[in-house]
């Protein structure tokens, strides 16, 4: 089972639809078990710019919210 690092490490692959098949059912299965990754999944539809505001208020795990801070910092630019 893949975990929330992995799913949020695949996202930005996953929007741009180059997963596999077998990731992108993992991240299917994952995201129907983990509200907070919905939440993050989608706040990233509705806005594809998202600020630290933004995430401070998703009711996260403090890991999930470092590592998607870091995610946001390496493809805000994108
Ligand atoms: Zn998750």
């Amino acid at each position: 089972m893949i975990c929330c690092k992995e799913c949020i490490d695949l996202l930005y692959d996953y929007f741009e639809g180059s997963l596999d098949q077998d990731t992108t059912q993992s991240l299917d299965e994952h995201f129907q078990e983990c509200p907070p990754c919905v939440a993050f999944l989608n706040t990233y539809k509705v806005t594809t710019v998202l600020c630290r505001d933004t995430l401070n208020q998703i009711e996260i795990p403090d890991e999930v919210r470092h590592t998607l801070k870091n995610f946001l910092k390496e493809h805000k630019n994108e």
